[in-house]
């Protein structure tokens, strides 16, 4: 590692997607089109967007991308039925269900219904047990993104520690199973950890998944500490305040450009994945 380093997500995202053209380009010529299909529930702007982003993204890749947005009042017996339809649907390789749902679904069982061949986003407890046990083959998106960075700019994860801010079923939890199955030594933090500036002043990697701006100080980081910012919050700010995290860390990654991109990048990646295993299953 240089001294100081960005940790590009654009320049990685772009990287990912540049290798997947061609497996598109062959499943295609095969007869199969991968394709992703995004359930929204409702109307939230910000879901919305996310849900276009990555149909967008799916689109431009030539993966079909099949949106089904349904009413806010939708109940979870019907959007189950949804679920189960896609599961049947041979044309579809992967399910993305956008949370949160309203609050009167069910959320857990609808992302339990989703088949587990189907299951690009990682949501399932059967998709999180096997990426515990280290053979998962979609880990939830933004965990893999988090590990493909690292991976892209070779930092080094054996024996280190890695502190987790966060320990959300999509995001805390399942990255602080892949760096412990990367040998690394893992702290998980939650709302109710004492002393947490502490503990994440040992940290030689600091992953913040908090949800809450710039809640990861500057002088919390060990001076050469790699910094992943996970975060996403209205305006564009991470979960790290950057400019102060940046003058100890020896690596970090900006938001936006860091997480974000490659979260998408891997979720293309596991359609494809998912299109390849089922043709090969034939
Ligand atoms: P979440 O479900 O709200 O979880 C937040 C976690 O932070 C919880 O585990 C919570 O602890 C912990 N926490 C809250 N306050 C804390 C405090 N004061 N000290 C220590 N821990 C605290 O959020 P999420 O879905 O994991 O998302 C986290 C961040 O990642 C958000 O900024 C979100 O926008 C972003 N995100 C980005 C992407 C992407 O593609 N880049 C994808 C998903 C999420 P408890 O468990 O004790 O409540």
């Amino acid at each position: 590692m240089e001294n100081k380093l960005l940790l590009n997500g654009t320049r990685v995202a772009t990287d990912i997607k540049e290798q997947l053209k061609g497996r598109v380009e062959e499943l295609t010529s095969r007869g199969v089109t991968p394709c992703l299909a995004t359930v929204l529930v409702g109307d939230d702007p910000s879901s919305a967007t996310y849900v276009k982003m990555k149909g967008n993204a799916c689109e431009k890749l030539g993966i079909l991308s099949k949106r089904i947005h349904l009413p806010a009042e939708i109940t979870t017996e019907d959007l189950l039925k949804t679920i189960h339809e896609l599961n049947e649907d041979e044309a579809v390789h992967g399910i993305l269900l956008q949370h949160p749902v309203p609050s009167h679904i069910d959320e857990r069982a609808a992302f339990e219904a989703i088949d587990i061949e189907k299951d690009v986003d990682g949501v399932t407890s059967w998709g999180f047990g096997q990426t515990s046990f280290g053979f998962g083959s979609y880990p939830s998106c933004t965990p893999a993104a988090i590990m493909a960075i690292l991976n892209y700019y070779d930092v080094p994860i054996e024996g280190k520690h890695a502190v987790i801010v966060g320990r959300s079923p999509i995001l805390g939890k399942p990255v602080s199973m892949l760096l412990l199955n990367r040998n690394a030594t893992v702290t998980t933090c939650h709302s109710r950890t004492q002393n947490l500036p502490e503990i994440v002043k040992q940290a030689d990697i600091v992953v913040a998944a908090v949800g809450k701006p710039k809640f990861i100080k500057g002088d919390w980081i060990k001076p050469g500490a790699v910094v992943m910012d996970a975060g996403y919050n209205p305006g564009n700010i991470g979960d790290a305040d950057y400019e102060e995290c940046e003058k100890n860390a020896g690596a970090i990654t900006p938001v936006p450009g860091g997480v974000g991109p490659v979260t998408i990048s891997m979720l293309l990646k596991h359609t494809v994945d998912a299109a390849e295993k089922k043709l090969n299953q034939q």
